[in-house]
C-alpha cells in the first residue's frame, strides 16, 4: 500500500489483500506449521530468498506477514517483524545491536521488564546498561561511553506517564552514531510517529492498543529492512520467540479499528484525568494532556493525542489506593492496558510489590498511586464510577 493514503485507509487495508485463489476478503488464518515446494531447487531458493515462499512458521508465515506490512506502513518504516508477545519484540529488537563488551544508555521510567531485561538479563551475556533519570537529552548524552551500542526509553512511559523529547533524543542518537529504540506501546502509532522524528526502531506490545480488545499477546519491531532482516535470520530464528497464526488474525483485525478507537479513549481519558485533578481526595494527576504536567508542551508537539493511560496518587496513601481500587464497580481490577475496557491498578500492592519501597519511589511509583487505562466506555460511567469509589 502507498504512503500516499491516509491513516486510516491504511489501517484497514496496508499489507492485506484479497487470497488470489478464492477470492477471500479477508486475510486467512494460515495455521500451518510447514509449507511444501515442488522440488528441491525450488525449496532451496525459497530458503536461499531468491524466491518469495514461505518454509516453516518459525522463520515466517503468511499471516504473520500481512501483520508485519500493515504495521511497517503504519509506523512509517521500511519493515517489521512480529514476536510473541511484546518483551519478545524488546529483548529481540535490544539483542540486534547489542553484544558482548556493549553499553546501552537507557530511560530508568520504564516497563518493568524491559527495565529487568536491561537491568539483569544483558549483565548475564557481557553488556551492561546506563540508566538515566532526566528528562533532559543532554543528560542521555552525558551517559554516552565509547562503547554505548543504543539509546533505548518509552514515552509516555509506564506507569508515571514521563514524556520525553523524542526528536531531541533522536538528534542525541544521529549526532553520536548510536541507534535509538523506542518503546511506541502507550502511543500506538495513531499517535505518535518516531520514525519520522529521527527514532531508528520502534517496539511494541501488540497485545495493547494494536490489539485493542485483549484477546491476544504479540508484540512488534519496526525500522530498516537490513535491520528487520538480520533480526529475523539472526535472533528471533534462534531465540524462537515467534507469534501465532491465530494471533496474528487477531491483531490484523484490531488494527483496522485503531484510528477510530484511539480517539474515542483519548476523549473519555482526557475528561477522567480533568475530574480527577479537581478532586479534593486526589493529590496529583500523571496525564500528559493537563496543562499542569511537566511533559504537556512536548507531547502537544510530538504527539496527535495524549493517550489513555494515566496515573494518580490518592491522599491517604498505600490504603487509600488500595481502597479505590477496591471500591470500583466499572473498572476492572486487572492489569494489562489498551483494551476497550477501562482497568484500574493500585501499582504499589500488585504490580510494583516485589520492588523495594526505595527503588519504587524513585521512579514514581508512590503509595498512593493508582493507574488507570481508559477505555471507550462512556465518559460519564467512567466518571461516576470514579467518583463513587473516592468518596470513602
Ligand atoms: C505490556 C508492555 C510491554 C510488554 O509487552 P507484553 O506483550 O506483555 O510482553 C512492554 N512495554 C510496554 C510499554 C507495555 O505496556
Amino acid at each position: 500500500m502507498k504512503n500516499q493514503h491516509a491513516f486510516a485507509t491504511q489501517a484497514v487495508h496496508a499489507g492485506e489483500a484479497p487470497c488470489p485463489v478464492t477470492g477471500a476478503l479477508d486475510t486467512p488464518i494460515y495455521q500451518s506449521t510447514t509449507f511444501v515446494s515442488v522440488n528441491s531447487d525450488e525449496m532451496a531458493a525459497v530458503y536461499g530468498e531468491e524466491k518469495f515462499g514461505f518454509m516453516y512458521t518459525r522463520y515466517g508465515n503468511p499471516t504473520l506477514r500481512a501483520l508485519e506490512e500493515k504495521l511497517a506502513v503504519l509506523e512509517g518504516g521500511e519493515a517489521a517483524l512480529v514476536a510473541a508477545s511484546g518483551m519478545a519484540a524488546i529483548s529481540t529488537a535490544i539483542l540486534g545491536f547489542v553484544g558482548e563488551g556493549d553499553h546501552v544508555v537507557a530511560a530508568r521510567s520504564l516497563y518493568g521488564a524491559a527495565y529487568n531485561f536491561l537491568n539483569k538479563k544483558l549483565p548475564r551475556m557481557g553488556a551492561s546498561t546506563t540508566f538515566v533519570d532526566s528528562t533532559r537529552p543532554e543528560d542521555f548524552e552525558k551517559a554516552i561511553r565509547k562503547n554505548t551500542r543504543l539509546i533505548y526509553f518509552e514515552t509516555p512511559s509506564n506507569p508515571v506517564l514521563q514524556i520525553l523529547d523524542i526528536a531531541g533524543l533522536a538528534e542525541v542518537g544521529r549526532s553520536n552514531k548510536i541507534p535509538t529504540v523506542i518503546d511506541n506501546t502507550f502511543a500506538s502509532p495513531a499517535l505518535q510517529q518516531p520514525l519520522a522524528m529521527g527514532v531508528t526502531v520502534a517496539v511494541h506490545s501488540a497485545t495493547k492498543y494494536l490489539c485493542g480488545h485483549g484477546d491476544a499477546m504479540g508484540g512488534a519491531i519496526v525500522g530498516t529492512k537490513d535491520y528487520i532482516q538480520g533480526l529475523c535470520h539472526e535472533v528471533l530464528r534462534d531465540f524462537g520467540g515467534v507469534m501465532s497464526p491465530f494471533n496474528a488474525w487477531l491483531i490484523l483485525r484490531g488494527t483496522h479499528t485503531l484510528h477510530l478507537r484511539m480517539p474515542a479513549h483519548c476523549a473519555n481519558a482526557q475528561k477522567v484525568a480533568e475530574f480527577l485533578a479537581r478532586h479534593p481526595k486526589v493529590e496529583r494527576v500523571n496525564y500528559p494532556g493537563l496543562p499542569q504536567h511537566p511533559g504537556h508542551d512536548i507531547a502537544k508537539k510530538q504527539m496527535t493525542g495524549f493517550g489513555a493511560m494515566m496515573s494518580f496518587e490518592v491522599k491517604g496513601g498505600y490504603e487509600g489506593g488500595k481502597k479505590v481500587m477496591d471500591r470500583v464497580n466499572l473498572f476492572a481490577r486487572a492489569a494489562s492496558l489498551g483494551d476497550t475496557r477501562s482497568l484500574i491498578v493500585h501499582s504499589a500492592s500488585t504490580s510494583h510489590r516485589a520492588v523495594p519501597r526505595e527503588q519504587r519511589l524513585a521512579i514514581g511509583v508512590t503509595d498512593g498511586l493508582v493507574r488507570l487505562s481508559v477505555g471507550v466506555e462512556a465518559a460519564e460511567d467512567l466518571v461516576s464510577d470514579l467518583e463513587q469509589a473516592l468518596d470513602f
